[in-house]
């Protein structure tokens, strides 16, 4: 099986099942006991906090541990909008956010928030002149990925960090695609929340952090204890979180060449199905994540184009993973100004540090196959 969907998510990687083993026997004290075996684990949860802040550049006190993604962008959200002072009832955010965020935006719309969706350009980036008029003294929250899941664009984060900030307002950016592809400082960036997620970078399912500025005023989701500064209360999931920080140190330190090495494989791979088949078109063609390659096949089926590869075995997807049980076209593409029928049409690629040249040689002719295959079955 050639895995060709990285952005849904990794294999784990085995120098962080090693990690995730200590604290899966040996060091099970609950880190918030005093005594020694629980002090034990708590060594183990302060490591992976580091590991994880020097990632993206911030400080160890400024992580809060979750779930996942999903949970870290529902905490700066909703934490956020719950916080903010009164007369600040405004969210602003893009079309092409993955749910974790469009959700509990709509969601606050319900009770009452204002919501405004940015538009983008056929790219799939967000349209900074826009900005300008939208973001009011009124919005508490402007959130804004720092790369799509779907198409890999990279969006102008510090650019509508500068805007949104000169007005007072939160910004927030879901990284979880970004986080070990990308250099990311917090800094830099200039946001004051930053969400990832560990089973992205090859570590475990079931942990994710949030970046939270100090100083910045974010309310809980659950209540019920001390942890995670309050803003994440409940007995740390210490094998998960451990097996995350290990991912965020290989990561760092992998960063640059395998970015540079997959950007090669991807690069490859356009370019031979941009020349050996007809009708094919990159979708958000700009400043890309370097392992996404989002395909447009005029007059197919994406999601027929999906089974076959995997019958042929290959492992693709037409988008985000949590939204494959639906069938409506990927919103990302058609916020980008394409038709149901564009959208439909599209298959994401998503490579990673595992892919061999061998193995990107045989992903070429498989696509090839399948689509002459579905061709021919058309005709
Ligand atoms: N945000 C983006 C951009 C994602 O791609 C995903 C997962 O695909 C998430 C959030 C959700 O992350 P998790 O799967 O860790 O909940």
């Amino acid at each position: 099986m050639i895995y060709a969907d990285y952005n849904a998510t990794t294999p784990l990687d085995p120098e962080v099942r090693a990690a995730m083993d200590e604290a899966l026997g040996v060091t099970f004290g609950n880190p918030s006991s005093i005594h020694s075996a629980g002090q034990a684990a708590r060594r183990l949860v302060d490591r992976a906090r580091a590991q994880v802040a020097v990632l993206i550049g911030a400080a160890p006190d400024e992580i809060v541990f979750t779930s996942g993604g999903t949970e870290a962008d529902n905490l700066a959200v909703l934490g956020a909008a719950a916080a903010a002072p009164e007369g600040r009832k405004g969210v602003v955010t893009s079309a092409v956010e993955h749910k974790a965020v469009l959700d509990p935006c709509t969601y606050l719309r319900s009770k009452g928030h204002s919501l405004t969706l940015l538009s983008v350009d056929r790219d799939g980036r967000v349209d900074l002149a826009a900005l300008e008029d939208v973001v009011k003294r009124d919005v508490a929250l402007v959130s804004l990925m720092l790369a799509n899941n779907d198409t890999g664009t990279i969006q102008p984060v510090a650019e509508v960090a500068q805007v949104a900030q000169a007005r007072g307002a939160l910004v927030h950016s879901d990284a979880v695609q970004a986080a070990g592809k990308l250099p990311i400082d917090v800094n830099k960036l200039g946001v004051t929340l930053l969400s990832f997620s560990s089973h992205k970078i090859h570590g475990p399912k079931g942990a994710g952090a949030l970046f939270v500025r100090y100083g910045a005023h974010l309310a809980p989701l659950v209540h019920g204890g001390r942890q995670e500064r309050t803003l994440r209360p409940g007995t740390e999931n210490v094998p998960a979180i451990v097996g995350f920080g290990k991912a965020c140190e290989l990561a760092r330190m992998r960063l640059e060449a395998d970015a540079r090495r997959v950007a090669e494989l991807r690069d490859h791979f356009e370019k031979q199905l941009l020349t050996r088949v007809s009708g094919v078109r990159i979708n958000g063609g700009c400043a890309r994540l370097p392992n996404t390659s989002n395909m447009a096949f005029a007059g197919l089926d994406g999601e027929a184009i999906t089974i076959n590869l995997d019958m042929l075995g290959m492992a693709v997807s037409t988008g985000a993973a949590c939204s494959s049980v639906d069938k409506t076209p990927s919103h990302v593409l058609v916020a980008m100004g394409q038709s149901a029928a564009e959208a439909r049409s599209s298959v994401r690629f998503s490579f990673g540090r595992d892919n061999s040249d061998e193995e990107i040689e045989r992903a070429i002719r498989l696509v090839v196959q399948a689509v002459q295959l579905l061709r021919e079955v058309r005709s």
